[in-house]
């Protein structure tokens, strides 16, 4: 790592896996330009002093704990395993996945309590460990790397902890979610260090722009015509960040109107704004949003 800036900040990404590419669509879509390859261990970012680090998933807390690198992204999953001295930033919305509880479908376990003195096979000991303790049932549990979901069939474990997010997998090998132990999304994680000594200024401009666009996700642009009588019926329906924008349109006693809605509560609000008169109703998605 000889040739990278130390004055630049240092983010650590997974090389190769089920974050990667979505960490890379949200990297570019915050404005950072930078090149990537398969064979690459790291990018600088050319408008931005920001060097890009592709390392191993597991390996992202610990990089970021000793201060090899400032920041990092990987699934809350490895901080709630691993529990390491980092600290967590933001949450990125993607990458959504349970930690669940599964048994074979033709087990007569119907519930946790069944699996009392039953073997778990996991990849996940810790969480698995601090569940059962959490809920006074005694378990052995087995630590796995891999492949735990067919652990059952081959009379290794009664029941597993696994990852999973479509449930495709449990599917496929006859298994049955009994509970979940946790929800997990991608985090953005920093060195303790980093948020106070002299890159803290950098750290807060690449924060504003991870927050554009993931505020971005919460709000739709709308534009829509009405007569002007109604709007203040329009503005009590869409209150918005600040104010709506109002223009004047040729059609005598008309308006054009635009504002941002609520992505929760758009099509309800939609509904009403059509109820009250509002027409020709255009919406845009916000590609950033810099409040
Ligand atoms: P990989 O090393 O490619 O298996 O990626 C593992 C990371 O992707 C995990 O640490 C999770 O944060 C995330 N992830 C999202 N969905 C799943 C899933 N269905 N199974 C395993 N990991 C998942």
């Amino acid at each position: 790592m000889a040739n990278l800036n130390s004055k630049n900040l240092k983010l650590a990404i997974q090389k190769e896996g089920r974050l990667t590419d979505e960490t890379l669509e949200f990297l570019r879509k915050s404005g950072l330009e930078f090149e990537s390859y398969k064979q690459r261990l790291f990018s600088s970012c050319r408008n931005f002093p920001l060097e890009i680090l592709y390392v191993r998933n597991d390996d992202i807390p610990d990089y970021v704990a000793s201060g090899t690198v400032d920041l990092g992204i990987v699934g809350q999953n490895i901080l709630n395993e691993e529990r390491p001295k980092v600290k967590k930033l933001l949450n990125l919305r993607y990458g959504f996945c349970s930690l669940i509880i599964a048994v074979p479908k033709e087990s007569e376990i119907k519930d946790i309590q069944g699996l009392k003195n039953k073997t778990i096979a996991t990849s996940y000991p810790e969480s698995t460990r601090k569940f059962f303790l959490g809920n006074n049932i005694p378990v052995e549990v087995v630590s796995i790397s891999g492949s735990v979901e067919i652990t059952p069939a081959l009379g290794v474990a009664q029941a597993i902890v696994d990852l999973t997010s479509t449930g495709s997998t449990l599917a496929l090998n006859d298994l049955r979610a009994l509970t979940k132990v946790y929800d997990s999304e991608a985090v953005l994680i920093a060195n303790e260090q980093t948020l106070v000594n002299g890159k803290k200024d950098l750290l807060s401009k690449l924060l504003t722009r991870f927050k554009g666009v993931l505020s971005a996700k919460d709000y739709k642009y709308v534009m829509m015509n009405a007569p002007k009588s109604v709007l203040p019926k329009l503005k009590k329906i869409t209150p918005g960040l600040k104010s709506p924008t109002i223009s004047p349109l040729a059609k005598e006693g008309w308006i054009s109107v635009q504002t941002v809605i609520k992505e929760d509560v758009f099509w309800e609000t939609i509904e009403r704004l059509k109820q009250v008169g509002a027409s020709e109703i255009i919406v845009l998605p916000i590609e950033k949003m810099i409040i």
